[in-house]
């Protein structure tokens, strides 16, 4: 890859002289010397003091300042703050499990006990727990059960930079009891951006800023734009291995399966190099890793090897790794995106912002200057970027929190503290299909299926099906089918040197009506060998992914109790599973008309992707799970639906008339316009 010679350098506060230990040598010290190197721990007293002294507290600290890890052992160490329990919002599941275990065993303790984290279908707390790490999703929810979070004396919102659509609604929530409960603390920790905001959203919170330590960054943009990115950063980081100083390496991509197939050209390349070059320990890090393999981002480098870390923009802020001195960064990111005249949401891979790509560049230099590489042009950096990333609540279908926030019986909505609102039309729609779902009657009030629905920690729609299992006498399989299609997108293991094997196994367990029926049937027989590993090895499946699906399974059973579903089988056909299934997803309707499919209500065109078992059939209706933008509008998970049913579940929604065969119709809109419209 061609780089631009002259580098632009982002400013350090620390000379490049000054050399700090690098990983290895960190990995000598004691956890308390370490504890004590990192930058918040000068400010130790001073910071509890301004705790003890304002109830909202807002600090500020660049990444890897040890907000996250060392401001609740503060709290936790000192005497004199009389704790209950702390908790800690932070907007991811890997980052909410990987801190907790730091921390546990920063203060010794076993995890689960006194240090503990609770993440959806996972809790790993006790009754000894007195510091507990939750996603903001969870921390949201834990107002369904105590509304002024009578037992906990310390919040911290995390991460409050990244804005996500959970720690905006935490905001406006926490502000709100923090009026009446006076001997709360809320702490707001924010990297940094946008503290003054922060700041002014809390009726002028003081701002703690704990000073950066950053050495400089060297960055590189390229000559020309890159093509095809991943194969630019498989070249760019065996040219950094080959050419560059000892010290590891930090890859940003925007999903599992890009991540995979970038370790998977990295270590090929490096089999096929042999003894030539030296070793490069490669290895992933996204949401769905299983817990195991998170920690090893984690481990020292071994002597002489260098290490390169294939990572989501988990890597940005959420989580530290030590010893990085070089970063990659593609310059893409991959966001929800939400249209809310159509009511398609979708994730889609975009430009990340200017704010984004400066946060991956500073990874470079807390250990030492860096270098970042970005594989676009600088002009690109300057007109292609948006300055800053949208706030997830503008971009986002709000059914879920509408639906939890109407469950907390705040009714009013439009007059909620929002610190950005939404678009008012994404608002209306999400209480037009709560509406549509039966969650709400005519006046905007929680029916009883709407209680129940908020019961369950999953969207609208998904709720909604589970619950309409009951109707249909089918709540066994369709709770089966809700927890499989959670671990979505990683039941089916295609090696590459196996391509052919693993298909056909896969074929193998096709059933007619659609995918969801073929989760079913991969989860049953994995049920009858007795949820065995040899099984999954045999037949291509992910064991992993089974067992967190039995997992989810499991809770959500637990649940069923709780609202008063039962737990029954059907005995017929598929019928009953997917009338159950079109009663939640009946949106998600897509109709065969002169070769293509098209949205019912807004004629959109969309495709089946080709991994679906339906991709050759083309059934004349389809309702698909959930939409993917990458080179196309792809429907993922469909299964074939019967018209008629749209009039039985959704007769307020759909009218005859929309659903007449509509071969003869004309249909004016163009083809690939759906990009635009979904911009
Ligand atoms: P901040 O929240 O300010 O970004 P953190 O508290 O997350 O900072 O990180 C402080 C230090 O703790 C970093 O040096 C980081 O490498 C280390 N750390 C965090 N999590 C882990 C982990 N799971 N294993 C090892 N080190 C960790
Ligand atoms: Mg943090």
């Amino acid at each position: 890859i061609d780089f631009v010679s002259t580098a632009i350098t982002m400013k350090g506060t620390l000379s490049e002289k000054s050399h700090p230990p690098l990983s290895a040598d960190l990995k000598k010290q004691s956890i308390q010397e370490v504890r004590r190197s990192l930058p918040i721990f000068p400010f130790r007293e001073d910071l509890l003091r301004a705790i003890t002294q304002h109830q909202i507290l807002v600090i500020e600290g660049e990444t890897g300042s040890g907000k996250t890890t060392q401001i609740p052992q503060y709290l936790m160490e000192d005497v004199s703050l009389k704790l209950l329990l702390i908790r800690s919002g932070l907007p991811r599941r890997v980052a909410a499990m990987s801190v907790a275990a730091r921390v546990a065993e920063e203060t010794g303790v076993k995890l689960g006990n006194e240090v503990g984290y609770s993440i959806r279908f996972e809790d790993c707390t006790s009754e000894r727990t007195v510091l507990k790490y939750m996603t903001d999703g969870m921390l949201l929810r834990e107002f369904l059960t105590e509304p002024d979070l009578a037992s906990y004396s310390v919040v911290i919102i995390d991460e409050a930079h990244e804005r996500t659509l959970h720690t905006d609604i935490l905001f406006g929530l926490i502000k709100d009891i923090a009026r009446f409960r006076s001997d709360l603390k809320v702490l707001v920790a924010s990297a940094t951006l946008d503290t003054e905001r922060f700041s002014c959203f809390f009726d002028d919170a003081p701002v703690f800023r704990i000073p950066g330590r950053r050495f400089p960054v060297d960055i590189f943009y390229t000559k020309a734009p890159e093509a095809d990115y991943l194969e630019a950063c498989v070249v760019s980081v065996l040219q950094i291995h080959v050419t560059q100083a000892p010290g590891d390496c930090l890859v940003f991509l925007t999903g599992q399966e890009e991540i995979e197939a970038c370790c998977e050209m990295l270590q090929e390349r490096c089999r096929r190099l042999g003894s030539k070059i030296a070793e490069l320990v490669v290895l992933p890090i996204y949401a769905n890793l299983p817990s195991d393999m998170q920690a090893k981002i984690f481990s020292p480098t071994p002597p002489g090897a260098r290490k390169v870390v294939v990572a989501t923009n988990i890597a940005e802020t959420s989580l530290t790794i030590d010893g990085i001195i070089y970063v990659i960064d593609p310059g893409f990111c991959k966001q929800k995106s939400y249209n809310a005249r159509t009511g398609m949401e979708s994730l889609i891979v975009t430009p990340c912002s200017r704010a984004s790509a400066n946060q991956r560049a500073g990874r470079a230099g807390r250990v030492a200057a860096g270098k970042c590489f970005r594989l676009y042009t600088a002009w690109a950096f300057k007109h292609e970027m948006e300055e800053t990333t949208i706030p997830e609540i503008q971009r986002t279908n709000l059914g879920n929190v509408v639906l939890l926030l109407k469950s907390l019986g705040i009714n009013d909505l439009i007059h909620f503290d929002f610190m950005d609102p939404p678009p008012h039309e994404t608002l209306v729609l999400a209480l037009e299909q709560l509406y549509a779902l039966g969650a709400l009657n005519h006046l905007g009030e929680l029916t009883k299926m709407g209680r129940r629905m908020a019961e369950l920690p999953v969207d609208p729609m998904l709720s909604k099906m589970i619950l309409a299992s009951e109707q249909y006498k089918c709540s066994e399989e369709v709770l089966t089918i809700a927890a499989m299609l959670s671990v979505n997108n990683s039941i089916f293991y295609r090696p590459k040197d196996k391509v052919v094997h693993a298909d056909n196994a896969r074929m193998n367990f096709t059933v007619p009506g659609g995918d969801h029926l073929v989760l079913l049937n991969v989860y049953n027989q994995w049920v009858e060998s007795g949820f065995s590993t040899q099984w999954c090895y045999e037949n291509f499946i992910q064991f992993r992914s089974m067992r967190r699906a039995r997992d989810v399974r499991d809770q959500l059973e637990g649940l069923m109790e709780r609202i008063e579903v039962e737990v029954v089988s059907s005995l017929e056909d598929s019928v009953p599973i997917r009338k159950a299934i079109t009663a939640g997803y009946f949106y998600h309707t897509a109709r065969l008309s002169k070769g293509g499919y098209k949205t019912v209500k807004h004629q959109q065109t969309v495709y089946v992707h080709p991994n679906s078992s339906l991709f050759e059939e083309q059934p004349r209706w389809l309702i698909y799970h959930e939409l993917v933008f990458t080179t196309k509008e792809f429907m993922r998970q469909v299964i074939e639906i019967d018209s008629g049913w749209l009039l039985e579940v959704a007769p307020h929604y759909y009218k005859s008339k929309e659903l007449e065969d509509s071969s003869s119709k004309k249909m004016p809109r163009k083809q690939g316009k759906t990009k635009d419209e979904l911009g």
